[in-house]
């Protein structure tokens, strides 16, 4: 296989991807505004082979990747384009107002920097979140990037490069002491950023000690990426990728699990031969790889797609492991859909496939108690409601108990909710 390099794409260098003077000047201009609030990187390998440059813009790759004008909503889009077309603004005046419109965005919903930060000896432990029992994310320092941003991410405040935003594990490792210590541990997810944006060296040091006898208690490695779509080549063409699949064979003969978490949005994502390549090495170090994503309008709210895809992956030896619901962050106006509208394309596509892809899980909604599932919607005395259910807790004893909220048609996050029957809270809050 040839090698091909990474060529990155940003505001700074965009005019020199060919397919980019093929695009409206309006386009240009949404790409220019809002990639000044929110993360814009795109690479060649999604550029010329998974965007179908004939279909702008409703190609979903493009939307995933290119920054549209409606990501920002009418006020904030236009203060960032007055103050960019405005000479007499001075570098400090743009810098004020672009944090101002990034700080209204919501950057860090659920409680995320104050409530899941854990602490070892009376300080916190840096680069770790602890939300659920038996599984702790560690975001190592050199995986805070991806080899392309999603326009719709929720990590967007990752990589704008203010650090007190940025979750990142120290240059002490602290987040080791405290994975050894928490033995009610069994799983570690590696998340980012993109982990795999790290070089084999960098990620032999974050995933070797934890094979030593200390972390016996662990026993599922995660690692979350997106490089399967992104960056296939990871895994078949660059310098490193034989080392990298030797690591994760080391993991897997250890006794432990592997568990590659592919974030997959659409099936354009996994049409190329070099996809389908990476894939079968991966498998062939024993490793497993789930998928997830989350439902995104303009990308992929279409309950066909998404039985295709979970066959496809089936298929390609993945199992199909969450559906999410897009966060209550960013430009989520304009990629999210009613609870209600969410629960059919989920159903509708569940049931097209046969029980190996009905493994997903969802739809999911990661808010302040926990991950809330969609099971469904009723009618009991006359009261139309949604049907809940807890699939991951702070409380292990939440889990799975099912309650109900009013039923709301364009409710777009479970903060909207209320109880249903007029109740004031929901069992968990009592
Ligand atoms: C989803 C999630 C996990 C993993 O949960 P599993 O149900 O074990 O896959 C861990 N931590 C956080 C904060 C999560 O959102
Ligand atoms: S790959 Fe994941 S972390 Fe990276 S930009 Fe996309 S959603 Fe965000």
């Amino acid at each position: 296989m040839n090698q091909t390099t990474l060529k990155l794409y940003t505001l700074r260098n965009i005019e020199q991807l060919p397919q980019y003077q093929q695009l409206e000047p309006e386009a240009k201009e949404a790409l220019r505004v809002v990639a000044h609030i929110l993360p814009f990187r795109v690479n060649n390998y999604v550029a010329e082979n998974l965007i179908d440059w004939n279909n702008i813009p409703n190609d979903p790759i493009y939307q995933l990747t290119f920054m549209q004008k409606g990501m920002l909503d009418e006020s904030h889009y236009n203060l960032m384009k007055t103050a960019l077309s405005d000479s007499g603004q001075t570098e400090g005046d743009l810098a004020a107002t672009i944090f101002k419109i990034r700080n209204e965005l919501n950057p860090h919903p659920a409680g995320q920097l104050s409530s899941n930060v854990p602490s070892f000896e009376d300080r916190p432990v840096p680069g770790v979140q602890h939300k659920y029992k038996q599984t702790a994310l560690v975001f190592p320092s050199a995986g805070q990037q991806c080899h392309s941003y999603c326009t719709f991410c929720f990590r967007w405040p990752q990589f704008i490069g203010e650090n007190d935003l940025k979750f990142a594990t120290d240059q002490q490792m602290t987040y080791l002491k405290y994975l050894k210590e928490h033995e009610e541990l069994t799983d570690v997810l590696f998340t980012g950023g993109d982990p795999m944006v790290m070089n084999s060296k960098l990620l032999q040091k974050y995933l070797e000690p934890l094979l030593s006898p200390e972390y016996n208690h662990i026993q599922n490695i995660r690692i979350g990426s997106k490089s399967l779509s992104y960056w296939p080549q990871r895994f078949v063409s660059d310098k490193d990728s034989q080392e990298v699949l030797d690591l994760f064979k080391r993991v897997n003969d250890s006794g432990k699990q592997l568990a590659f978490m592919a974030h997959i949005n659409h099936i354009n994502e996994m049409q190329t031969d070099i996809f389908q390549e990476a894939i079968h090495n991966i498998r062939q170090t024993g490793t497993q790889i789930r998928t997830q994503a989350p439902l995104l309008r303009h990308i992929n709210d279409d309950s066909a797609m998404w039985a295709k895809m979970w066959k496809e992956q089936v298929r390609l030896g993945m199992i199909p492991y969450y559906f999410f619901i897009e966060r209550d962050t960013g430009p989520k106006n304009y990629f999210s859909l009613p609870l209600a509208k969410t629960w059919e394309i989920y159903k509708n596509a569940l049931q097209e496939v046969s029980g190996l892809a009905r493994t997903v899980r969802g739809p999911s909604m990661s808010a302040h108690p926990g991950k809330v599932a969609i099971e469904g919607m009723n009618v009991i005395n006359g009261e139309k409601v949604f049907v809940l259910t807890l699939l991951q807790a702070r409380n292990p004893d939440h889990i799975k108990k099912p309650f109900l909220a009013k039923y709301d048609e364009n409710a777009v996050w479970f903060d909207e909710l209320v109880p249903a029957f007029g109740e004031s809270k929901f069992f968990f809050e009592k």
